[in-house]
C-alpha cells in the first residue's frame, strides 16, 4: 500500500487548502521552526483514525481546526484527505472496491468528526483497520512524533510489546479479535 496524496483544509496551521503529492521513495519536509512540519505528520495520524486529542497536541479534538491568527478568523471545519494506492488490492474486503482509495476525515466544531472512503461514509473502525493491516496507522511505529524516541526508550514492556506486534504485522488481528469478543 502506497500513500500518494495528502490534502488538508482548515487543519491546524493549514488554513488554506494544501495538497502534497507523495512520490515513491523518500520524501523530506524542511522548513523553519513552527512552519507546520509536525502538523503534517499529525494530519496523517488524524486521518488514519487517531482518537486522542493529546496525541494531536491539543486539549480537545476541535483544537485541530484552524484557531485563527491576528490576521485571519478561526474556522469551524477541518478536513484531511489521504489518497492510498490500492492496486495490490490489500485493503480489507469492506473497502476493497477500487484501485485507489481516498480516505477522508472531516470535523466540525462541536459536532465531532466523520470518515469517508471514496465519498462513502464509513466507521472510524474501518479506517483504523485499513491502516493497521497496512502496518501503518495512527498509533503505529511507522509514525514517529517529536520526542517519541525518548518515550520508546522509557516505555513499559507492555507498550514496547505493541511496537513488536506492529513490526510482526499482527496488530490488525488483535483489533479484530477484540471486536469479535465484544459481539
Ligand atoms: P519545529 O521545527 O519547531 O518542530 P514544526 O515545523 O514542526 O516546528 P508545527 O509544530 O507543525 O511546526 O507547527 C506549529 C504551528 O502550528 C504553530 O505556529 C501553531 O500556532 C500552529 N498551530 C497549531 N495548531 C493550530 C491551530 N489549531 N490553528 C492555528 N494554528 C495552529
Ligand atoms: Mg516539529
Amino acid at each position: 500500500m502506497h500513500l500518494s496524496k495528502l490534502r488538508l483544509s482548515g487543519f491546524k496551521s493549514f488554513v488554506d487548502q494544501t495538497e502534497l503529492l507523495i512520490e515513491e521513495g523518500m520524501t523530506g519536509v524542511v522548513g523553519p521552526n513552527g512552519c507546520g512540519k509536525s502538523n503534517l505528520v499529525e494530519a496523517l495520524r488524524w486521518v488514519m483514525g487517531e482518537t486522542s486529542a493529546k496525541q494531536m497536541r491539543g486539549g480537545e479534538m476541535d483544537d485541530v481546526i484552524f484557531g485563527g491568527t491576528s490576521g485571519r478568523p478561526a474556522r469551524n471545519l477541518a478536513e484531511v484527505a489521504l489518497t492510498v494506492n490500492n492496486e495490490d488490492r490489500k485493503a480489507p474486503a469492506a473497502l476493497n472496491d477500487s484501485p485507489e482509495l481516498e480516505v477522508s476525515r472531516r470535523i466540525e466544531r462541536n459536532k465531532g468528526s466523520a470518515y469517508r472512503v471514496n465519498g462513502r461514509e464509513v466507521r472510524a473502525r474501518d479506517v483504523q483497520l485499513l491502516f493497521a493491516d497496512a502496518g501503518t496507522g495512527a498509533r503505529s511505529a511507522g509514525l514517529v512524533s517529536q520526542g517519541r524516541i525518548g518515550a520508546i526508550i522509557n516505555a513499559k514492556p507492555s507498550e514496547r510489546r505493541i511496537l513488536l506486534e506492529e513490526a510482526a504485522n499482527i496488530r490488525g488481528l488483535y483489533t479484530r479479535r477484540r471486536e469479535a469478543e465484544l459481539r
